[in-house]
């Protein structure tokens, strides 16, 4: 019999082996591609951005938006979470993301000539553009040459940045200079968020999706929320939590004064749309 069973071990290894050995070269083969498509994707005009508004949990209140690339190839459409981690790793999340900033701050201008407010942005920054030598100069370059007001511009950073902590928190604090706001995006799932927000004076947090999610059955998770939101609000730094996607949670988050985005208000969407609703918020502000 325990023979048998050792057959059976044996075979179903050497069968997933063979599987896995296929599916691993069937990936590495969609990487390549994509990575070839890849560094063509900005002459070409592949990239736009969808823009993800961010509400004042309890006015409802429009107060910024987050710009989310989209890639839309030859391959299809291309979500982020697959072609950036490529775009990092050959480093053409420099001139990517230089497209992004120059495109958003473009995006801003518009706002004005629908004859709206000013209007903040948030714009995503990987790890490897943070660590660029000349990634302080390339934004003020983008920033001056597109006559943005820089605190219209939060970047958003991730804690794997804090793996290179001395130069990074150099790096920060130069750009803080240049008087854009900086945003701890995916806070509390990384290893040392509380050990960045130690030294560093971040203008942000935002509260990564699975304490929201798992806090609503979960008593634990509820606890650790309702204390990042603390942690936020003594050190005086706006919070926003990410990935509402229910009226139930907006209810629970109404208790707090924080700031929300999430499929519950929208999904990312194209510039034109985010008017209509910005107009929304605008509107309500003249009447009151
Ligand atoms: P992120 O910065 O954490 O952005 C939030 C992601 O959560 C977006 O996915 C957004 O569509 C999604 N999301 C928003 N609300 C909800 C919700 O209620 N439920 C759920 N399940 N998801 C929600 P997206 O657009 O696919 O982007 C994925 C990631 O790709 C981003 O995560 C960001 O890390 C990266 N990314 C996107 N655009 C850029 C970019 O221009 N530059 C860089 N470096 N990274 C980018
Ligand atoms: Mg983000
Ligand atoms: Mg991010
Ligand atoms: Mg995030």
């Amino acid at each position: 019999k325990a023979d048998f069973a050792m057959f059976l071990a044996k075979e179903n290894g050497k069968n997933n082996y063979e599987f896995y050995n296929e599916e691993l070269n069937q990936q590495l083969k969609r990487r390549m591609i994509i990575e070839s498509y890849l560094h063509k994707a900005i002459e070409n005009n592949e990239f736009s951005i969808h823009y993800q508004p961010q509400f004042n949990i309890r006015s409802f209140d429009m107060t910024g938006a987050e710009a989310l690339l989209r890639w839309d190839c030859e391959l299809g459409k291309i979500p982020p979470d697959e072609f950036i981690s490529i775009a990092e790793e050959t480093g053409l999340i420099i001139p990517i993301g230089e497209w992004v900033l120059r495109q958003a701050c473009k995006d801003i201008h518009q706002f004005k000539e629908h004859g709206l407010k000013a209007f903040p942005i948030s714009v995503n920054i990987s790890t490897r553009q943070l660590m660029t030598p000349n990634f302080i100069e390339r934004v003020r370059a983008i920033i001056t040459e597109e006559k943005v007001d820089a605190k219209l511009i939060t970047l958003e950073i991730t804690e794997s940045a804090f793996l290179y902590y001395e130069d990074a928190k150099d790096n920060i604090s130069e750009l803080k200079k240049l008087g854009v706001r900086i945003s701890l995006d995916d806070f509390g799932i990384g290893y040392s968020s509380l050990s960045m927000i130690r030294n560093i004076e971040i203008d942000e947090l935002k509260i990564d999706r699975s304490f929201l999610h798992d806090s609503i059955t979960n008593e634990r998770v509820y606890s650790l929320l309702d204390t990042i939101i603390q942690i936020g609000k003594k050190l005086d730094t706006k919070v926003i939590v990410e990935g509402i996607e229910t009226e139930e949670q907006i209810g629970m988050l109404s208790n707090y004064h924080v700031y929300g985005q999430g499929y519950v208000y929208s999904k990312p969407i194209a510039l034109d749309q985010l008017f209509k609703w910005y107009k929304r918020t605008f509107e309500k502000a003249k009447s009151i």
